[in-house]
């Protein structure tokens, strides 16, 4: 059998190692979770929920042993870290809540014809996750398709399996056989998961690229497809704003979790009046952040996940130096083990550079000095992503109009993080389709039986 290591990106050292999947364990879970599914789906939502309540419990109990897993092989700050735990925890209590008032409508057609809209399982659903929140990520995701009465066939990332290894067993102790399983791999175990023909719905996290592909297998198969993909998230600062406020806000954006954050701010749009304040100001908050092992007790960012990662990074700074950009901090990769990247800040950016218009993905503020609110707007608008965007400003009238005409799904207005926990995302364009998190997930996963009633003749 074939394993998969998982090395710690601090260190380079072996944190542990998982089996890979191969193509006929891929059919083998995907039977056994057919088999397992109409017992699950008969069970009542409250038994359901009391059971993902218990699992609860004792994922409480591991939360200190979640968090550091996963911040050895994916290494996030063990903070950051305990944090997602306990994100992805909350969402999988509020879904325990939540499942069984998952109700349906009635609609009525006559005195005495009724049209009952009511939900049901839809059997099978694959769960593919990215390595970036693995807990929270997956947690939410699997909590959502079990307490609607679907059985799973999970498959975290193939670089932070370990963590994903552990929450299936401990979700595996209260849940019965094969209502939840685990693989693990990359695209050749992800791939023939998702389009499996007997799969019936895949919630997929990850790149866009890997989005798209898995569209087209659910394609071929008939699969419901929730795709959660990457961004280019622009950042839009207007006149009027403290800059030194507004620095802070994108240095949060650009470089928490390393950049490594689906909704992290990749392109900044800063009016020209508050350029020169506003960018010593984010030079400052780049030399703040102290980088370091997850575990180190100063530390405020951790490394990239792995060197890959790392070079992606490097090669769209150095693409954006050579065409013309300018280094205000950061941009060298330091020497030393693991898979460090220093907060960067580069000015001077255009929308013909990489670090414009493809995911970086990295801890990179990439700011272009525009000269009206209009221009902002107008850069910020082109992209292949539409994931989200935030828009810094204290004028009402430039905030309307940001909200109504960006072509993200969604927009934050002066915090470029935060919303409510278990909020909804529907991203547009290249970023996916589907509500991928949120009480409407509930309705992804599951399916709607419309039934018309209407009275037999009386004899
Ligand atoms: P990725 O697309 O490389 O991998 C994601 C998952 O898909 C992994 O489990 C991987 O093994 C699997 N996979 C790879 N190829 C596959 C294939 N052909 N078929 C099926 N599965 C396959 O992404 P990543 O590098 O793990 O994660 C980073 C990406 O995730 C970034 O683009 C980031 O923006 C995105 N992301 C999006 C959200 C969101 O909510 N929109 C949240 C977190 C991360």
């Amino acid at each position: 059998m074939t394993t998969l290591d998982v090395h710690d990106p601090c260190t380079g050292e072996l944190v542990g190692s998982v089996p890979i999947g191969t193509t006929e364990q891929v059919d083998q879970a995907v039977e056994a979770a057919c088999r397992a599914a109409p017992s699950w789906a008969r069970t009542s939502p409250a038994d359901r929920a009391a059971l993902l309540k218990e699992a609860g419990r004792r994922l409480r109990e591991e939360v200190d042993t979640l968090a550091e897993l996963q911040s050895r092989e994916g290494g996030k700050p063990l903070g950051d870290s305990r944090g997602g735990v306990l994100a992805g925890l909350g969402a999988l209590e509020q879904y325990a809540e939540l499942g069984p008032l998952h109700r349906g409508h009635a609609l009525q057609g006559g005195w005495l014809s009724t049209d009952v809209m009511s939900w049901e399982p839809r059997g099978v659903c694959v769960v593919v996750t990215p390595w970036n929140d693995p807990v929270a990520i997956a947690l939410q995701a699997i909590a959502a398709a079990l307490v609607v009465g679907d059985t799973v066939v999970f498959k975290p990332s193939e670089r932070t399996p370990l963590s994903g290894q552990r929450l299936a067993e401990v979700l595996g102790e209260v849940l019965p056989p094969d209502v939840l399983q685990v693989l693990h791999g990359g695209g050749r175990t992800g791939a023939p998961l998702a389009a499996h023909p007997d799969v019936d719905v895949v919630y997929f996290v990850g790149s866009s690229e890997t989005a798209r592909s898995i569209a087209a297998g659910c394609a071929r198969s008939g699969a419901h497809a929730v795709l959660e993909g990457g961004g280019k998230d622009p950042c839009l600062v207007d006149t009027g704003v403290d800059p030194v406020w507004a620095a802070g806000q994108v240095a949060l954006g650009a470089f928490a979790n390393a950049g490594q954050i689906c909704t992290s701010v990749e392109r900044i749009y800063v009016h020209e009046q508050l350029a020169p304040a506003f960018l010593d100001a984010l030079v400052a908050e780049a030399g703040e952040r102290v980088l370091g092992c997850w575990d180190g007790p100063a530390t405020t960012m951790g490394p990239m996940v792995d060197r890959r990662q790392r070079a992606v990074v490097d090669r769209q700074v150095r693409g954006a130096l050579a065409a013309g950009a300018e280094l205000l901090a950061g941009g060298e990769v330091p020497d030393g083990p693991g898979a460090f990247y220093p907060p960067t800040v580069l000015t001077g950016c255009t929308e013909d550079m990489a670090i414009m218009s493809q995911e970086t993905f990295g801890p990179v503020a990439a700011v272009q000095v525009v000269g009206s609110f209009d221009a902002a707007l107008h850069c910020a608008s082109r992209s292949a992503y539409g994931l989200a965007a935030t828009v810094l400003s204290a004028d009402m009238g430039h905030v309307q109009r940001a909200v109504r005409e960006l072509p993200v799904g969604t927009v934050k207005v002066n915090a470029v993080f935060g919303g409510a926990p278990g909020g909804a995302a529907h991203p547009g364009r290249g970023s996916g389709q589907g509500l991928g998190y949120g009480p409407e997930l509930l309705d992804e996963l599951s399916r709607v039986k419309v039934v018309h009633w209407e009275p037999a003749p009386t004899g």
